[in-house]
């Protein structure tokens, strides 16, 4: 192994991991669990255990649940500059924060710290500030009816209350950024559970939304696990919104148990997304961006390209190049700063993707690099590039969550039929790619493919403004840009008669 450039700990962190369990936050204030149970966060570079963390039950959802719905009577009311006043405020403690919340992600996820660095603490704070500028500009609308002119009529957007939100491993800190945001702004109060594997980042939040000056129980944190916390979450009966992160499966069972009070929900589930690459493409941009596709952050992301459909005119060329770079991304400890590819986030993640290693070669796949997970200690997955997959197998077909592409050659010549009826065939719908310098391919590619998202010549690109969501079985309703508002306000009618 080369040489360590270990990252000092920031004392922040130090300071933070330090102490008795990291307790849940509740009404404002840090608090034991009711029960008293606690669970352990672990290292996933080293298996070795970073914190306990208090596990909130039906409890102290309950007590979460009654702090949200007092902080929503003041709330509610705090004018619209004042509470963007506030999310500018906490954009700026992150700020002043941003190596300890990137050190904190990168420990309890594993992912590299150029990227919690780089990408995830910027595009969190970035997402604050955009919020923090939509609440002046929430409004309703007069309409023109026609009973008559004395019927003055118009609409108003309101919040909901109190609601629930529940967010994966895979961007600690991303997802709850994108969950709150929105949510406050809009002017409801939130309970919200992290995943039980990165509970840290949140915790960590915490005290900066105490130190901001947020009322208590505006954001209450619980950490716990999700058939306990989450599931207690979901079935609360005052709880008017549940917004998910996750999987397809948990997915549906909260579309289930939302039924119990008609609860509003939206649903960010998984992908098996295609990413394509035409003959025409320039190779300068569509092969490292066919990496970024499935190998940023260890390929556990929703959107991850993760089917490769490559020209059979070009796709020796490109797969002996992806390979040659994939072969030299740096694996190693996030907490290095030379380290590209981490480890996976826990063990279960590891024996997942383990299982789709074998399942691929089983199925007749050959791994061109990788193939094999690596021996502990830590989760570590190589990159991992099969080829000789057709569609039909599970590796082409199942989301894996991991450092794993599916190579597909595609033949169809100046007709695009083929290939975008392949990359459609799948359950999923959250993402697609496309590479080609054919500006007229480029946009009939777009709109033939079913996604909630196209990245043409780039791929995952992200900006609090643009929408995020998706089609099929990947989910319903829209994150980021002004869509977001709708998932967090409701819309009243008044009709008032001037006569
Ligand atoms: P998951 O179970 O769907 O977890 C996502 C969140 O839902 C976590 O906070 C989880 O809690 C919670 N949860 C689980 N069961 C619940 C229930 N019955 N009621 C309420 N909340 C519940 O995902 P996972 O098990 O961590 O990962 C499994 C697979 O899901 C991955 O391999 C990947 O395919 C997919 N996934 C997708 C995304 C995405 O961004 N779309 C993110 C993560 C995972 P706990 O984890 O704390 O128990
Ligand atoms: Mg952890």
């Amino acid at each position: 192994m080369a040489e360590s450039t270990a990252v000092k700990l920031d004392p922040r962190v130090q300071q933070f991991l330090e102490g008795g369990p990291k307790r849940l936050f509740i009404g404002g204030e840090f608090v034991e669990a009711e029960s008293g149970k606690t669970f352990p966060t672990i290292n996933p570079a080293t298996s070795e255990v970073l914190a306990h963390v208090c596990e909130a039950d039906q409890t102290d959802v309950e007590l979460a649940v009654q702090a949200a719905e007092r902080a929503f009577a003041v709330w509610s009311k705090v004018s619209p500059s004042d509470r963007g006043k506030l999310l500018w405020k906490l954009a700026d403690l992150m700020e002043a924060n941003l190596e300890a919340l990137a050190q904190l992600d990168t420990l309890d996820n594993g992912k590299p710290i150029r990227e919690t660095r780089h990408a995830d603490v910027p595009l969190s704070i970035e997402h604050i500030r955009y919020y923090a500028g939509w609440t002046t500009k929430i409004h309703g609308e007069v309409i023109n009816n026609s009973v008559s002119p004395n019927m003055l009529t118009y609409t108003r957007r309101e919040p909901l209350g109190v609601v629930g939100q529940i967010i994966p491993w895979n961007f600690p800190l991303l997802m709850l950024s994108w969950k709150i945001a929105a949510a406050l702004a809009a002017g409801n109060t939130v309970v919200l559970k992290s995943a039980e594997q990165t509970p840290l980042t949140a915790l960590y939040m915490a005290h900066l939304i105490q130190e901001a000056g947020f009322p208590g129980g505006v954001v209450n944190i619980l950490s716990g696990d999700g058939p306990n916390t989450g599931a207690a979450i979901v079935k609360h009966p005052r709880i008017r919104k549940i917004a998910f992160t996750g999987s397809t499966e948990v997915g549906k069972l909260i579309m289930r148990e939302s039924a119990s009070n008609l609860k509003c929900i939206s649903l960010e589930l998984g992908g098996k997304s295609p990413n394509i690459i035409f003959p025409d493409a320039d190779f300068t941009k569509a092969v490292p961006g066919a990496l970024l596709g499935i190998f940023f952050n260890q390929g556990q992301v929703c959107c991850a390209g993760s089917r490769l459909f490559v020209h059979k005119k070009v796709y020796d060329n490109v797969l002996a190049d992806m390979s040659s770079y994939a072969s030299k991304l740096k694996q190693g400890p996030g907490l290095d700063h030379s380290t590209e590819i981490g480890p996976l986030v826990s063990d279960e993640q590891y024996n997942r993707v383990s299982y789709y290693l074998n399942k691929g070669r089983e199925e007749g796949a050959n791994a061109l690099i990788g193939g094999k997970p690596l021996d502990g200690p830590g989760y570590f997955v190589p990159p991992t590039i099969f080829t000789d997959v057709s569609d039909e197998m599970s590796i082409a077909r199942e989301e894996i969550f991991g450092p794993v592409v599916t190579a597909l050659p595609f033949s169809d010549e100046d007709q695009i039929a083929d290939v975008i009826r392949r990359a459609n065939d799948t359950e999923y719908g959250l993402a697609a790619g496309v590479w080609t310098t054919d500006v007229k391919k480029a946009h009939r590619v777009a709109h033939a493919l079913e996604a909630g998202t196209v990245w043409v010549n780039c791929y995952n690109s992200f900006d609090a403004s643009v929408p995020f969501g998706g089609y099929k079985q990947s989910g319903f309703g829209r994150e980021n840009g002004s869509y977001a508002l709708e998932l967090y306000t409701q819309v009243k009618a008044v009709w008032m008669n001037l006569d």
